[in-house]
């Protein structure tokens, strides 16, 4: 069976790829455990020399790399290079440099009485063994990429599943790290399916889990964890918004709110899908946003100039379409786009802002993965929080305002992984930050020193260099009750008085 590709915006077919059965998977994972138990020998730093080594093979690709994605996705091939090609390539240089501080530390720990009887204790981070990395179709070369290189430079084996709708970027991360000539077999293996058939294997035969994709997959990953007791990391769905303040640079935050909800289609899990706006400045804001909106240029993404392209399937498409109906019967407006763009054969929605909205609305509590911008008003900076964090989600969330000490007091009550200050949806490429949300966002981070922890298991090693029998072993003789009235003093130091 094959399973083919098609450019949602052409509606041609890209290409095909062979499908995997669970069968093959079992055996994927056996070899990958057997390729584990030689690359997790290699020291971190040798590791990270070998991955780093992506950036060769990307460099002289990147324009082919950045078109795949755009033919697959939708999305502009630029919006495909500077969203996932560059944020790579800049991750892969991250890591390379800074993996050992986070891998190799020996974390020595403070024992207090106990040291003083010679003892020490230190924490090592050890590979788990093979992570199954499970990737979305919104961004399927950075976001998978990344957590592949996180888990390999950390002495793990992958195999990762790519979105079906997305397998030939799949093959291509594939390509990338298959010309990496010191990069063992069987260290990382690309599998293709439907999650319905390869899900159970890759989670009940993996040591761990990194699976980006929506809240209701995420929950049946977890509830099949929980058979083997397999930890997961969960990046999932979102609902982020932007509070705009009244001091806010007005100017900015109009371009800010257009790009972060209509770029790749609004089909981003931190795109703007909340926009709170203070009620003095909604009115002029609302109608300055939606001139800007409308200027967008919506059409074949390859075409040069386009901003805006298509979604992904038309599975996708309708779902959308569908929420916007909703959102019409419980009474938002629609202020510009509203319906599928009638000028183009592929799975295309035009830029859409409702007005009128109020935050129990479902279009404003429910994720609509696609080019849809509710707006909701408020009074006072408290009451913004307080609609803001009223939601199943907490991914990442924006406020703005001038006043950078208010905005970070405001950051602190926010539900949510990444508050940013005056800025949008891209610290996701920023490798140093970890990425990850609370509530029905998900567990876990990827990316950064968090994501490297995500995907080792910490080991405690315990050294006595005492050489004597310890105070509290048998027997419980004269000698030791006279040594626990000893203990008994030192137990009453430990009060804390002011
Ligand atoms: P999805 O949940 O439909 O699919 C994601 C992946 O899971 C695909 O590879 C799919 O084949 C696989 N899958 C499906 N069922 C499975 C099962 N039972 N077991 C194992 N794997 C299974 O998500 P999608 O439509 O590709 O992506 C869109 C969603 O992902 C949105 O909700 C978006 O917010 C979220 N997302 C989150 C992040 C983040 O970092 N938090 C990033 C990107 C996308």
């Amino acid at each position: 069976m094959v399973i083919k590709s098609t450019n949602p915006a052409t509606l041609e077919i890209n290409g095909e790829v062979e499908e995997t059965s669970p069968e093959a998977l079992e055996k994927i994972f056996d070899e990958a455990r057997a390729a584990q138990r030689k690359w997790r020998l290699l020291s971190t730093a040798k590791r990270a020399r070998i991955i780093v080594k992506v950036n060769e093979y990307i460099a002289d690709h990147i324009d082919d790399i950045s078109v795949i994605i755009s033919k697959e996705t939708g999305k502009p091939p630029l919006e495909a290079f500077n969203a996932e090609v560059y944020g790579i390539m800049d991750a892969a240089f991250y890591y390379y440099n800074n993996a050992e501080k986070v891998l190799d530390a020996k974390e020595e720990l403070d024992l207090g009485f106990y040291s003083s009887l010679d003892k020490s204790s230190f924490i090592v981070y050890k590979p788990v063994g093979v992570v199954s990395v499970i990737g979305p179709y919104n961004y399927p070369f950075a976001i998978p990429f990344n957590q592949i290189m996180q888990s390999l430079i950390a002495g793990n084996s992958v195999v990762f599943k790519p979105s079906s709708d997305t397998v030939l970027v799949g093959k291509k991360i594939q390509d990338v790290f298959d010309s990496i000539d010191d990069l063992p077999s069987g260290v990382l293996t690309t599998v293709f399916g439907s999650g319905s058939v390869l899900g159970n294997v890759l989670v009940s035969k993996a040591n761990r889990v990194v699976f980006t994709g929506s809240t209701e997959t995420g929950k049946a990953i977890m509830k099949k964890a929980a058979e083997t007791l397999t930890p997961v990391c969960l990046e999932l769905g979102g609902k982020s918004e932007m509070i705009i303040l009244p001091d806010a640079n007005l100017d900015r935050a109009i371009l800010a709110a257009r790009w972060g909800c209509f770029t790749n289609s609004g089909q981003v899990c931190s795109s703007v899908k909340r926009l709170y706006l203070h009620e003095s400045i909604a009115k002029d804001f609302t109608r300055r946003l939606v001139d800007a909106t409308k200027k967008l240029k919506q059409g074949n993404p390859t075409d040069p100039g386009v901003d805006v392209g298509a979604m992904v399937n038309e599975t996708q498409m309708n779902k959308v379409l569908q929420a916007i109906d909703g959102a019409k019967k419980e009474g938002a407006m629609v202020l510009c786009g509203g319906r599928r763009n009638p000028a183009f054969k592929g799975y295309f929605i035009e830029p859409t802002i409702l007005g009128n909205c109020k935050n129990a609305m479902q279009c404003v509590q429910r994720e609509i993965f696609g080019p849809v911008l509710p707006i909701i008003t408020f009074k006072t900076a408290g009451e913004a929080v307080a609609l803001a964090n009223n939601n199943p989600y907490g991914l990442t969330s924006s406020i703005w305002t001038e006043n950078y000490e208010e905005g970070i007091k405001l950051a602190k009550e926010i539900d949510s992984g990444t508050v940013m200050i005056n800025e949008v949806v891209y610290t996701f490429a920023l490798a140093p930050t970890p990425w990850g949300g609370v509530k029905s966002s998900g567990i876990g981070r990827t990316h950064g020193k968090m994501g490297f922890l995500e995907v080792v298991d910490p080991l405690h090693i315990h050294v006595d260099k005492y050489n004597a029998p310890d105070a509290w072993w048998m027997p419980y003789d004269k000698d030791f009750a006279e040594m626990m009235e000893n203990f008994k003093l030192i137990a009453k130091s430990l009060i804390v008085r002011d």
